[in-house]
C-alpha cells in the first residue's frame, strides 16, 4: 500500500495544526503508523490522496449510517446551497428537523439545535443544573460526552471518587462537581446520592456506550438510573448523540425503553454536517433563553444546510424496513466474525448492538471501561494495520464503535470478512 502522498500532507500538517489532525484520533496515535489523508468517499468506501480504497466503517464516527454522499441528501444539499449558507435568522427547516426529531422521541416536547454533540451535554447539563437548582453531575467510567472542561473527567478506578481531570487546563474545582461512577454498577451510583442527597443536579448517561468500544447496559441499568434520579430529584440525561437514530427511529430511550429528562443529539441527525441537538420535558426546555433565563446561543445553530442534510437524512431513515435491512446485513457481519474468532481461536469477544460492533481483544466479555482498558492494545494495532492494508477502514482504537451503513453491500461484507480472517492470524 503506497501512502506517500498521505506521508508528505501529514509533514506539512503537522507544521500548522497540532498534531496533524483536528481531533486526535484522527492521528492513529494509538495504533502507530501515520494517517491517511482522504480525498473523497462514496457510499461504503472511503478514498485516500494515494488512489487507495477501503471499505468505511468509521462512516464519520457514525453520522454515515446511509454512506457517503447519498444522491438524496447531495442533491438537496445542492439546491440548498444556491438559496445561501447562513442567515442568522430562523428558517423553517429548523422547525421542520424539530417536528422529525421531537416525533421520533416520546421523552422529548421540545428541542434546541446547536452545532456539535459538545455543545449539546454541555448545555444540557447547565440547564439541568439551573432547573434542579443543584451543582453536581454523575457521570459514568468510559463514557465520554464531548470535550467541555466538566465532563473530561472519568476519575480513578473502581469505587466511585471525586473526579479529576483528565486533561490539563481542567480547574480542579469544576472537575470536583463530577462525580465518576462505574458503568452498569448502580450499586455504585446509589452510593453517591445517598452521601449527598440533594446535591446532584443529573446524571448522564450514553444511550448506548460506544465510547469505550460497545458495552451495552445490563438489563434494568437503564431503568435503575430512572429510578434513582427521580428518588433524589435528579435529572436523567440521555447523551444519544451516538445512538440517536442509530439504535432505531429514535434512539437508545425507545430500545431500551427508558424515559430520560433530557436527550442529547448530534452525529446522525446532521447527516454528516456539523449539529447537535437537546432537547427534552417542556417545562425544563422552557427555562432555556429567550423564554427563560438559561443563557445559551450560536452563530451558525440551526445552519441551512445543516439541516437540510439532516431532514434528507431523517426522511430516509423512517421509510418502513430500513433498520432491519441495515441490522440484518450488520449480523450477517458479526456471525462471520464470530465463527472467525472460533476456528483461530482468536483471544477476541465481539460486541455488537445493532449497527454498532467492537471486537476487543480480550479474553473476558468486556462489561465495562475496566474491562475495555484490560484489553491486549498491542494486538488491535496489529490487527488494525493488518486490516488496513487489506482495504478496511476501522476506528484506529480499541476504545471505538465500528458503524455499519446501509451503503455496505455483501460483497463488502464478504471482503471484510476475508480480511478479518487474514489479520486475526496468529494473534
Ligand atoms: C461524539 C459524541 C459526543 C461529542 O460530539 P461532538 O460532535 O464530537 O462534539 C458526545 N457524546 C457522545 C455519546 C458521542 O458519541
Amino acid at each position: 500500500m503506497v501512502t506517500t502522498k498521505s506521508a508528505k500532507i501529514m509533514k506539512k500538517a503537522e507544521e500548522v495544526i497540532p498534531g496533524g489532525v483536528n481531533s486526535p484520533v484522527r492521528a492513529f496515535k494509538a495504533v502507530g503508523g501515520k494517517p491517511v489523508f482522504i480525498d473523497k468517499a462514496k457510499g461504503s468506501k472511503i478514498f485516500d490522496v494515494d488512489g487507495n480504497s477501503y471499505i468505511d466503517y468509521i462512516g464519520s464516527w457514525g453520522p454515515m449510517i446511509l454512506g457517503h454522499a447519498e444522491p438524496r441528501v447531495t442533491a438537496a444539499l445542492k439546491k440548498a446551497i444556491e438559496r445561501g449558507t447562513s442567515y442568522g435568522a430562523p428558517t423553517e427547516l429548523e422547525v421542520e428537523l424539530a417536528e422529525l426529531v421531537i416525533d421520533a422521541f416520546p421523552s422529548m416536547k421540545m428541542v434546541r439545535f446547536v452545532s456539535s454533540g459538545t455543545e449539546a451535554t454541555m448545555s444540557a447539563i447547565r440547564l439541568a443544573r439551573a432547573y434542579t437548582k443543584r451543582d453536581k453531575v454523575i457521570k459514568f467510567e468510559g463514557c465520554y460526552h464531548g470535550h467541555s472542561d466538566g465532563l473530561l473527567v472519568k476519575a480513578g478506578s473502581g469505587a466511585a471518587t471525586f473526579g479529576v481531570p483528565d486533561s490539563p487546563g481542567v480547574p480542579a474545582d469544576i472537575a470536583k462537581l463530577t462525580v465518576t461512577a462505574a458503568y452498569n454498577n448502580l450499586a455504585s451510583v446509589r452510593k453517591i446520592f445517598e452521601k449527598d442527597p440533594e446535591g446532584v443536579a443529573c446524571v448522564i448517561v450514553e444511550g448506548l456506550p460506544g465510547n469505550m468500544g460497545v458495552v451495552p447496559p445490563k438489563t434494568g441499568f437503564l431503568e435503575g438510573l430512572r429510578v434513582l434520579t427521580k428518588q433524589y430529584g435528579a435529572l436523567l440525561i440521555m447523551d444519544e448523540v451516538m445512538s440517536g437514530f442509530r439504535l432505531c427511529y429514535g434512539g437508545a430511550q425507545n430500545y431500551y425503553k427508558v424515559n430520560p429528562d433530557l436527550t442529547c443529539l448530534g452525529k446522525v441527525i446532521g447527516g454528516g454536517l456539523p449539529v447537535g441537538a437537546f432537547g427534552g420535558k417542556r417545562k425544563i426546555m422552557q427555562m432555556l433563553s429567550p423564554s427563560g433565563p438559561v443563557y445559551q446561543a450560536g452563530t451558525l445553530s440551526g445552519n441551512p444546510l445543516a439541516m437540510t442534510a439532516g431532514i434528507e437524512t431523517l426522511k430516509i431513515l423512517k421509510k418502513d424496513g430500513v433498520y432491519e435491512k441495515l441490522f440484518a446485513s450488520t449480523a450477517k457481519l458479526c456471525q462471520g466474525i464470530v465463527e472467525i474468532i472460533q476456528d483461530r481461536g482468536a483471544p477476541c469477544q465481539l460486541t455488537n448492538v445493532g449497527s454498532m460492533f467492537t471486537l476487543f481483544f480480550s479474553e473476558k466479555p468486556v462489561k465495562d471501561y475496566k474491562g475495555a482498558a484490560a484489553c491486549d492494545f498491542e494486538k488491535f494495532s496489529t490487527y488494525f494495520g493488518r486490516m488496513l492494508k487489506n482495504g478496511i477502514f476501522l476506528p484506529p482504537s480499541q476504545y471505538e464503535a465500528a458503524f455499519m451503513g446501509l451503503a455496505h453491500s455483501k460483497v463488502d461484507i464478504d471482503s471484510t470478512l476475508a480480511a478479518i480472517d487474514k489479520s486475526l492470524k496468529g494473534l
